[in-house]
């Protein structure tokens, strides 16, 4: 890619719509739309665009208007990508942007590969790659919680952090260094003050990685599985939380029948729930195809709702669910509460239920989340299923508290940095020399630099803004 060239995309998304934006970036930005706008009082040649400041006018190919449009420019070094911009708002129909994208070709731009403009700003050092990240996570949250998360990540929050991180350990790599090469000058540090750093570093560092579990959820939704004997109410559940009839509700056991895949809104997390098949014994062939689908799902899925009937209680099917489930985190649901409101206040007991489950040393090794009565058909103890599931997504703190949430990329950097931290601890407890630090030492300050792009490959770069879109 030469970013010396001057590019140009549609940057608005494809369809009709009110307006459409043509964004132009690069040194011949100013020259080229001077060549096709004009104002109504102004020639080309005269025209004047300062930064900052929008014009009425036209846009031309061969003479002919090709649209009424508002330019904006922003000039270098006040622009998102650290270059001349040029921003053309033409009307909502992408045959004019399209047009609009051809008399800047025509003119000397190029098509901008995809995410190239935030790609050019991390370049031009106007944003750290955790910013540039959180541009792509911002255009593509699903919910609240992660535009809010990738927001304050933009501001630049988790880039800060980092560098607090770093330059904190970069001080302390000068200091084992020098004291290493000139002995007699500057004092070797004792091993408890590099351990009090490192043991720092380690608690911020374990403090940014706790979130990388809630940013797989925010980014890719949590995979959320419904169980249950047949009749419990799982369907009733899901159409509970999904305020819609999706899936077919009857009295008839075992008649839902497949999968049904569904995308929504927790508290601001973005769900993809399965309803799925009864898990019991049958010859039924359709509904073993049910069955199946089931297992499989419970081993896709990263967090089960087991659904059981209050007015049956635990029960060996219970039994046998709980063990296809696993190790996974699983909450128990005590449904129909409003026939029991006796019971639903006092549901069967969380360790009884378990203790039919004991294994030979009578403990059950996957204890459930919450143990929770709940009604799918008034709606009871849902808002508190809601907070549990948030509780647990967010259990190292919301993104936007934190100013963090960790991408897979990051995770793995962060995860390196702590490893190469721990064996510092290491040495220090052999006594070793002090030499011996130095190289883990490098390791987690690389690994921390490879977080914000300070120091980080073109492959990494080309692979972190492939999955932007064309004009971002
Ligand atoms: P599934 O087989 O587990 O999906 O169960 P369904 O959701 O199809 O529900 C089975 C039956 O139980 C239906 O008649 C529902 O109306 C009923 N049902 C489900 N949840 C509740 C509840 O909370 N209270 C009451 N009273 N009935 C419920």
């Amino acid at each position: 890619m030469d970013f010396s060239q001057t590019i140009v995309a549609i940057s608005t998304a494809p369809g009709v719509g009110a307006i459409g934006i043509v964004r132009m970036s690069g040194s011949d930005a100013l020259a080229i739309i001077k060549l096709i706008f004009r104002t109504e009082a102004e020639s080309t040649a005269k025209f004047e665009l300062k930064s900052h400041q929008s014009r009425h006018g036209f846009i031309l190919a061969d003479s002919e208007i090709i649209d009424e449009v508002v330019v904006t420019a922003f000039l270098s070094p006040n622009s998102y990508t650290g270059e001349d911009v040029v921003e053309i708002s033409c009307h909502g129909n992408p045959l004019i942007a399209r047009r609009i994208l051809s008399a800047c070709l025509e003119k000397g731009a190029r098509c901008a590969e995809p995410g190239e403009f935030t790609q050019r700003a991390f370049l031009n050092g106007k944003i750290d790659l955790t910013q540039a990240e959180a541009v792509l996570d911002l255009i593509q949250a699903k919910t609240e919680q992660g535009s809010q998360g990738a927001l304050s990540i933009l501001k630049g929050d988790l880039g800060k952090e980092v560098k607090v991180i770093r330059e904190q350990l970069k001080d302390l790599l000068t200091n084992i260094v020098a004291s290493i090469d000139f002995p007699n000058e500057v004092e070797q540090l004792s091993n408890d003050k590099i351990e009090t750093v490192v043991e720092q570093s380690l608690t911020r560092l374990k403090a940014l990685a706790k979130t990388a579990r809630s940013g797989k959820y925010i980014r890719e939704g949590l995979k959320l599985a419904i169980v249950g004997r047949p009749n419990a109410g799982k369907s009733s559940l899901l159409n509970c939380l999904l305020k819609v009839e999706r899936a077919i509700v009857t009295d008839m056991p075992g008649t839902t029948r497949d999968s049904l895949e569904e995308q929504f809104d927790i508290n601001g997390i973005p769900v993809v729930l399965v309803d799925t098949a009864g898990m019991r014994n049958t010859d039924d062939h359709i509904e073993k195809l049910g069955i199946e689908r089931t297992k499989q799902v419970l081993s896709d899925s990263q967090l089960v709702l087991l659904v059981g009937d209050l007015t049956c209680g635990w029960q060996e099917e219970e039994t046998k669910i709980l063990t296809a489930i696993e190790n996974k985190p699983w909450i128990l649901l005590w449904n129909k509460s409003d026939l029991m409101p006796k019971q639903g206040g006092n549901k069967p007991d969380l360790d009884q239920c378990l203790a039919k489950t004991a294994d030979a040393n009578g403990s059950h090794p996957n204890r459930a989340l919450a143990c929770l009565s709940i009604s799918a058909k008034t709606g009871h103890g849902i808002e508190e299923l809601a907070k549990q599931i948030e509780d647990w997504v967010f259990v190292g703190g919301k993104p936007q508290e934190v100013g963090a949430s960790l991408n897979t990329r990051q995770a793995a950097l962060c995860e390196k940095a702590m490893e190469a931290l721990q064996l510092m601890k290491k040495t220090l407890s052999y006594g070793m020399p002090h030499d011996c630090l130095a190289t883990d030492l490098k390791t987690t300050l690389d690994s921390l630099s490879e977080i914000t792009g300070v120091a980080v490959s073109e492959e990494v770069i080309t692979a972190v803004f492939a999955n932007f879109c064309i004009g971002k």
